[in-house]
């Protein structure tokens, strides 16, 4: 399939290509476009057929939901069956923003979109290029990130490029996404809304709008993994690079000599190695190929540069993967969450 490229400046919306993209989604096709957190690949979220299309352009197992894409407060309720206040809540809060809300559906979207689930995902995006091609396709947008399934997410138009050219029928380029990492998911179909995907919007601030807010225990880190995740999507192995990361965690500098020691018998064995370093640590490696992933105290350079860093291991070839550990105080664990995954919990404690 050829794939059509459509270059928009996000800051001067060219409405013509927006149409021409909304056109395809109004046909059946899909097309891969920025949002403020990852770039995601959307088809019409009413057209079963779509939904399909999606699944099997990403290699993503069926039974692993699609969020729905909106541009209006309303189009929550012409899909919701009884819908909670703290939907209109939180709704109010957040949106347009990096949040997802799971709520109950009624018939407008069909099962293929929702991974046979009786609740849908719905998010209202804030990022100007989704909101045109929402509003112009006239469709909701079911939209997975834009990435083969299993592999880090796209935050450029060059890494859906990557995975999709060739699969899909256009992609938007609309330069890279602001945030870097998905939405946070907020489950209101349980008592209390419940966290099953942590993201830039923290449990702080969802507390803050709504009261008492869980963490689904399934998604809580090393001692957690045999509780199962209730977001289908998390329970998948996620984010990888190709190589075998490992997270080596401890004092900065018992890290840096560890990892020192580790490249070296790495490349001692033959093997490529990379290192996930900081600005500050960066120039402390003797071998190995060293990429910063940005300012240690930066959490949300971090967090903008994270998906892009595990996807340059691959392309440098890095066969051993090392990586320090990052604290980031504000957006919690959604940073360490998407490591964790990427390297299937392979911590080595110093
Ligand atoms: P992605 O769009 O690639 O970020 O993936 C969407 C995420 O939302 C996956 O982790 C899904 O499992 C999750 N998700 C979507 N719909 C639901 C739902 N109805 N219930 C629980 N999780 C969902
Ligand atoms: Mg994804």
């Amino acid at each position: 399939m050829d794939t059509r490229i459509f270059k928009i400046d996000p800051e001067d919306i060219d409405i013509r290509k927006i149409r021409e993209a909304g056109e395809i989604l109004r046909e059946g096709g899909l097309v891969a476009f920025p949002t403020e957190t990852v770039y995601g690949l959307g088809g019409d979220a009413c057209d079963a057929g779509a939904s399909e299309a999606i699944y099997a352009a990403k290699g993503r197992p069926s039974d692993n939901p699609l969020i729905v894409h909106i541009c209006e407060f309303s189009q929550l309720e012409e899909i919701a069956a009884d819908l909670p206040d703290t939907a209109r809540v939180l709704a109010d809060a957040f949106w347009p923003g990096p949040m997802t809300l799971i709520v109950n559906k009624n018939q407008v979207i069909p099962h293929e979109t929702t991974g046979g689930l009786d609740t849908v995902a719905v998010r209202f995006p804030s990022h100007p290029i989704a909101n045109a091609l929402i509003r112009e396709s006239g469709c909701m947008i079911a939209a997975p990130s834009a990435n083969t399934s299993g592999r880090p997410s796209p935050t450029q138009a060059r890494h859906v490029i990557e995975d999709l050219k060739g699969k899909i029928d256009a992609i938007i380029d609309g330069g890279p996404v602001d945030i870097g990492l998905e939405s946070t998911i907020v489950d209101l179909t349980e008592q209390v809304p419940t966290i099953l995907r942590p993201g830039y919007i923290n449990k702080h601030m969802l507390e803050e709008a709504v009261g008492e807010v869980r963490v689904d225990p399934g998604i809580l880190g090393k001692e957690n993994v045999h509780i199962r995740p209730k977001a289908p999507g998390m329970r998948y192995k996620h984010y990888a690079p190709k190589g075998n990361l490992k997270i080596v965690s401890g004092d900065r500098e018992k890290v840096i000599e560890e990892i020192n020691r580790l490249a070296a018998a790495g490349e001692t064995e033959g093997k490529k190695v990379g290192i996930i370093a900081t600005d500050e640590t960066r120039d402390l490696y003797k071998a190995g190929i060293v990429i910063s992933i940005g300012d240690r105290d930066d959490e949300y350079q971090i967090a903008h540069n994270l998906f892009d860093v595990l996807r340059e291991m691959d392309e440098c070839g890095a066969e051993l993967i090392y990586s320090e550990e990052f604290s980031t105080p504000e957006i919690g664990n959604a940073i360490m969450n998407r490591l964790l995954k990427a390297a299937a919990h392979q911590v080595i404690e110093v």
